[in-house]
């Protein structure tokens, strides 16, 4: 039987931004076998790979990305690799993942940069209940008084992150398909759990240029490194849900997932808008179904070892 002491945590909270090393190792005692890997759209990958992609370097979670308008009323206000986005309407902005609360005063700048307030932000959502994407809710609210919303699966994760001492604040629970509604803009809450047991995955129109595009602020479908029959169960509903979501412009709670860094440098070099992208949009998803059956593999044949 292998050993692995590989950890990959679930892009966990602070010790991920704190740099040790966390992942990749194996037990110097343990069988060495090649890790388990995937090549999707001509592109290969290996559990840590994926991983070390979403997160990047050391300062990559809290150094922001230039802000920048992706499409219609939406715009980017999170950092190298953990997305914030900005939803602006007539009545008020929705904000998406908070990320760590030491990154909020970084999305308060990107917000204030393009030009918008943060205080006018009124409602908080959230991609899943990871440290990395909604650690800063409780600041967020402060700051702002923003209604707090979270799908009824990730309640209990959410309430067991406490930066500082503080209860997470949650103003309303959602369910799979509610409605959120500002200003004339409609999010929808779609459950695609596995990742975490509440993840969503959030779609809304955007219109720009006089045309309506379905965006899809995808939630991570990356397995743990051992998927219990649960994951599987659930992963497998949400590969199936996210398959048939409607998408023109898949967004993602790292930048990585849907190529941000070289989408936004084609934006600045003019152009059509790379990020309408309905080719690729579910690339992603494509790439964790992979892992997820190759690593399901790898543990069936391990027993039989
Ligand atoms: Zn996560």
């Amino acid at each position: 039987m292998k050993l692995y002491t590989l950890t990959l945590l679930a892009c966990a909270a602070g010790v991920v931004a704190a740099g040790p090393p966390l992942h990749g190792q194996r037990g110097s005692t343990a069988p060495q076998g090649p890790p388990v890997q995937v090549t999707v759209n001509g592109r290969t990958w290996t559990q840590q790979e994926l991983f070390q992609r979403n997160i990047g370097g050391p300062n990559d979670q809290t150094t922001p990305f230039t802000p920048h308008k992706i499409i219609g009323n939406i715009y980017y206000v999170g950092t190298r690799t953990l997305t914030s986005f900005l939803v602006v309407t007539p009545q008020g902005a929705i904000l998406i993942n908070s990320t760590y609360e030491r990154n909020v005063p970084v999305i308060q700048k990107s917000v204030e940069q393009l030009g918008f307030k943060f205080s006018d932000i009124k409602i908080l959502l959230g991609n899943h209940a990871h440290g990395d994407h909604q650690e800063g809710d409780a600041l967020v609210k402060q700051l702002t008084g923003a209604q707090v919303m979270a799908m009824a699966e990730d309640v209990p994760a959410l309430k067991a992150m406490k930066p500082g001492g503080r209860e997470h604040p949650i103003d309303k629970i959602l369910h799979d398909g509610e409605h959120v509604m500002l200003g004339g803009t409609t999010l929808v809450a779609h459950l695609t759990p596995g990742h975490t047991r509440g993840c969503t995955t959030w779609t809304m129109k955007a219109e720009d240029g006089g045309k309506a595009y379905d965006v899809m602020f995808g939630c991570s479908l990356r397995a743990p490194e051992r998927p219990t029959p649960q994951n599987v169960d659930e992963f497998n509903r949400s590969f199936a849900l996210v398959r048939t979501l409607p998408c023109d412009v898949q967004l993602g709670d790292h930048g990585a997932q849907y190529n941000m860094q070289a989408k936004y440098a084609r934006l600045r070099s003019g152009g059509p808008n790379p990020f309408i992208d309905p080719d690729t949009c579910k690339v992603e998803m494509e790439i964790s179904e992979a892992m997820l059956r190759a690593i399901l593999v790898e543990q069936q044949g391990a027993r039989q070892r």
